[in-house]
């Protein structure tokens, strides 16, 4: 999964030509996680999936190239088409599919910051990646600012937006009867630091806000699926959430000190999680946490 992440972030940055055909060896897996809900794996971000007697849903669609072969995967569960897609945040490896799925018929639904960063070209600085502006068919159709809730197979899905956490548009989703919980990046589980993209509105303190409403949601039976990882209980968010936290402190103590970025990352803050070798290494984290505790939004771009 460590070694899939970082292949799908090296796709997200390479050129669209070679990422089409690195892409082309990748297998999308299906694991059913409760009644009506089933998660799909490939390169990118965890798709969610609701099926039932009033078609699919998705939450997030991976990378464009990815596109056929994740609707032939959704075609194993439900041959019916894609109603709805639900995008959790903006990012490429997440919202890649939509151009597929929306010329087939599908309502995307997101996060209207969502809709503004993919009109136009982005900038993600600690990739040094500029993306380009999605084609029109790809944009979000449907935006909300709180959140929307659908009522489909038999379920209840709450879509509620968490402000400038992995970027200023992430959305939560909730299936209320399945128990199920998609926290899109807001959670990366076990085998990389969380990515916190400060150029795009992200921050240490609404992530950990994130995971708070994601927590609350959550029992000892609910399913959560991650934006990367595998599939997670309430336990591993709460394990989550603690690191986050703990890394918080020391960095907050650290400029509290007076010490300097550098000076902080050798005091090791995150060293004792492990996960050295993921796509997020220590040092980088607790660099997105110094900038997001040092410098005020509006002077990021
Ligand atoms: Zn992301």
């Amino acid at each position: 999964m460590r070694r899939l992440l970082a292949f799908a972030i090296a796709a997200l940055l390479a050129a669209p030509a070679s990422a089409q055909q690195d892409l082309s060896k990748v297998e999308v897996r299906v694991e059913r996680i409760a009644p009506g809900v089933a998660v799909l794996f490939g390169a990118g971000g965890n798709i969610g999936l609701s099926y039932g007697a009033d078609g699919n849903i998705v939450v997030d669609d991976q990378y464009a190239p990815m596109g056929d072969r994740i609707l032939a995967a959704i075609a194993t569960v439900d041959p019916d088409p894609v109603r709805f897609v639900i995008n959790t945040h903006w990012h490429g490896d997440h919202t890649g599919g939509n151009e597929a799925m929306g010329n087939r018929g599908a309502v995307i639904v997101a996060h209207s910051n969502v809709r503004t960063r993919m009109s136009s070209e982005q900038f993600i600085a600690a990739l040094a990646s500029k993306v380009p502006a999605s084609p029109a068919a790809a944009l979000p159709v449907v935006t909300f600012e709180d959140g929307v809730t659908l009522h489909l197979n038999g379920d209840t899905l709450h879509v509620v937006h968490v402000a400038d956490a992995h970027t200023d548009g992430d959305s939560l989703v909730h299936w209320q009867k399945a128990n199920v919980l998609h926290m899109g990046d807001t959670f990366f589980n076990k085998m990389s630091f969380p990515f916190i993209d400060l150029s795009s509105g992200g921050s240490i303190d609404g992530l950990i806000a994130a995971v708070d409403k994601g927590l609350a949601w959550s029992n000892e039976t609910t399913r959560i699926i991650p934006g990367h990882g595998p599939v997670a209980s309430k336990a591993d968010l709460a394990a989550y959430r603690a690191m986050l936290v703990d890394v918080r402190a020391k960095v907050a103590a650290g400029i509290a000190a007076k010490q300097s970025l550098a000076q902080i990352q050798a005091t090791k803050p995150a060293a004792a999680y492990g996960m050295a070798e993921g796509f997020i290494k220590p040092d980088q984290f607790v660099a997105f946490v110094h900038e997001s505790l040092t410098k005020p939004k509006k002077h990021r771009h």
